[in-house]
């Protein structure tokens, strides 16, 4: 039995294991694959679920260096949907049997916006009849404020650690009292604590950032714990400081590649959680997200947004499918789910069945035992 074959019987890996299997190439690399979608088969099944995604504010307070909507990128158009817009999107995801809906927007911190949140999720609530599970993704607030949220009915939340490595974490956000490293991580702790389905990520390939480093990443969630994960390659955007950096990239077919082998490795350590198969994925490949369907990811989140607002929501360049609608979304991911010959679980919530086997979430005893440290 050769080295990969024998990492690739355990499931609790040394970093330096983990580094080896993102470092494979060609036949050893297609072994990792096929043991991966392999695990995933056995664990979660080969089903996808759905999360129709609405990007319902591009105002954001934060200035990070690697995205397109941050502060400071003035050549942006700033929107924010209105109420009866985003109802209207939240019922298509409903009459489309999609289970579930993902709410994301730039990160705002104040009493109003919380109170806006609060008055979407009420609204959605009552016009599909609490049928329609709900992932919000709006960044750092504080406790209070994700507790209210939870009370209204968002029971899942999305906070990539973008990296689990303070010191690159650093280097990617300004140097100021709004973008801590430890902010962040204490806010993924407050989510477990109130007892959302938490999900993190990080980017793949940015500047900066070594193999170890991604081998850290997936340490840091599988000892946090984590329900879901959604990550993808990093994608430069001309209009943020990290662009001067771009000539320290690995080429963008590389950044994929090693995008897939996270995922194949993550479903072999944490093999019932929810992977999210990335749209920063179809970004480099066309067919990137079939490619991700098939090494372990199981959850894709169809783009709801109404069409006119989709180019101000470039987080990245090169987005696909800003052009689109909901319906064509639709059907185009239907098609492409079939090809990776997995078939999508319509009019299901699709929890993370991590998180439904650990029971009460955080509430059970000794789960969030804040063991990751920053020093
Ligand atoms: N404001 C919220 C949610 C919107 S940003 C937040 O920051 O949590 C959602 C994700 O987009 C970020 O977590 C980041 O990982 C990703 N992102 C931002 N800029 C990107 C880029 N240039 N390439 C790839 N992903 C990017
Ligand atoms: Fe704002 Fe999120 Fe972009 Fe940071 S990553 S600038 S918080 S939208």
């Amino acid at each position: 039995m050769n080295r990969t074959e024998n990492i690739l019987r355990r499931s609790k890996l040394t970093q330096e294991e983990i580094v080896y299997l993102l470092g494979l190439q060609g036949e050893e690399k297609t072994l990792l694959f096929e043991h991966s979608a392999r695990i995933k088969e056995e664990a979660v099944g080969k089903r996808v679920y759905f999360r129709g995604l609405i990007e319902f504010s591009n105002i954001c307070m934060k200035n990070c260096l690697y995205c397109g909507i941050r502060h400071d990128n003035a050549a942006i158009n700033r929107y924010s949907l209105q109420e009866e817009e985003i109802f209207a999107a939240a019922r298509f995801a409903f009459e489309n049997n999609y289970g579930s809906l993902v709410l994301q927007s730039g990160e705002v911190e104040t009493g109003n916006f919380t109170r806006q949140v609060e008055k979407v999720l009420r609204g959605i609530n009552r016009i599909t009849g609490g049928k329609l599970r709900i992932t919000l993704s709006c960044g750092e607030q504080d406790k209070a404020t994700y507790q209210r949220w939870h009370d209204c009915g968002a029971h899942r939340y999305l906070l990539r650690i973008e990296s689990s490595n303070p010191a690159l974490y650093e280097k990617l956000h300004p140097r100021d009292e709004f973008h801590r490293f430890r902010r962040r991580l204490d806010c993924l702790y407050s989510l477990q604590e109130i007892g959302y389905q938490v999900g993190t990520g990080v980017m793949i390939g940015l500047p900066f950032q070594t193999v170890e480093d991604l081998a850290g990443d997936l340490q840091f969630m599988q000892q946090f714990d984590i329900d879901m994960v959604g990550m993808g390659p990093y994608l430069e955007h001309a209009h943020t400081p990290l662009y001067a950096h771009r000539d320290q990239l690995l080429p963008r077919e590389e950044r994929f590649q090693l995008a897939l082998k996270m995922i194949a490795v993550l479903r072999i350590l944490m093999k019932d959680i929810n992977i999210a198969a990335t749209t920063a994925m179809q970004a480099i490949d066309k067919l990137g997200r079939e490619k991700a369907i098939k090494v372990g990811a199981n959850v894709i989140m169809p783009n709801i947004t109404p069409g006119k607002y989709r180019d101000d929501y470039l987080l990245y360049q090169n987005k696909p499918c800003t052009d689109e609608n909901a319906e064509d979304c639709k059907t185009c991911i239907e098609a492409r789910i079939a090809l990776a010959d997995n078939e999508i679980a319509y009019g299901e919530w699709g929890d993370s069945a991590h998180f439904t086997k650990k029971g009460q979430g955080t509430r059970d005893k000794g789960r969030s035992g804040r063991s990751w440290q920053t020093a």
